[in-house]
């Protein structure tokens, strides 16, 4: 959404207090509530899967750069601009084409902020292959921060835990030191992140109620992205 010089402000000096609290936070202190909460990852692949929900993977930039080197894939082979889930619906066809008006200004482009993984056409991740009746991540071990810290995470410097099978087991004093730790360093990369996006982030015309006209280019099976990420503004034409 359009954001204004002075709220840009606000939003890099609320970021920057969040981050400087999350400096504080205590590995040890996330352990035991993990601990109390159990957990334990059955590898049933539904996080990864359309039917699950939503399973829109964010990158953070360590994460894009980690999967290219150790898969020799092109960013943009595996990435797309993150989808704001308003802007999703109307693609699917399930919303209303009013709900992207915020996202859309006035010669059509879609904004979006930072990136996500790419999904096959039936909408499961990219890295998910069948193996059997079961399900693996063909880069399970650079996957991204998410995947490796689902189904926890940090905001508002509260911990936050999404549904999952895997919840309720047990989990070892060790494992959950290192879980952990892996869901503060996400925590505190995302805020650094979204503080440079926002250093960077350029203004933009909302399109206004004209939403008809970045629709006809969606007709022509073209989306028009500007992607705002922690290196500035991109461009980027994706088929529908
Ligand atoms: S990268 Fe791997 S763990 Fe993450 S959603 Fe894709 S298949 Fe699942």
């Amino acid at each position: 959404m359009p954001v204004s010089e002075q709220y840009k402000d606000l939003l890099i000096q609320g970021t920057r207090k969040e981050l400087y609290r999350a400096l504080e936070l205590k590995v040890g202190d996330i352990a035991s509530i993990l601990r109390k909460t159990g957990f334990s990852c059955t590898q049933c692949g539904n996080c990864c899967r359309d039917h699950h929900g939503d399973n829109r993977v964010m990158l953070l930039q360590q994460d894009i750069l980690r999967i290219s080197e150790h898969t020799g894939l092109y960013a943009t082979e595996f990435s797309l601009p993150f989808i704001p889930i308003e802007v999703e619906n109307v693609l699917k066809g399930i919303s209303d084409p009013s709900d992207m008006i915020p996202f859309t200004d006035s010669k059509g482009n879609i904004h979006s902020f930072g990136w996500m993984l790419r999904r096959k056409k039936n909408g499961d991740c990219i890295f998910l292959e069948a193996v059997g009746p079961s399900f693996r991540c063909s880069i399970y071990d650079h996957r991204p921060a998410l995947c490796q810290t689902y189904p926890f995470f940090l905001e508002d410097c509260m911990l936050h835990i999404s549904d999952c099978k895997g919840l309720g087991s047990d989990i070892s004093y060790a494992g959950s030191i290192a879980l952990s730790r892996l869901v503060l360093d996400r925590y505190i990369c995302e805020l650094k992140e979204s503080i440079l996006v926002y250093q960077h982030y350029e203004h933009f015309e909302p399109l206004g109620a004209n939403v008809g006209f970045s629709l006809e280019r969606f007709k022509k099976g073209h989306v028009f992205y500007i992607v705002h990420d922690s290196e500035g503004a991109h461009r980027r034409c994706e088929r529908m």
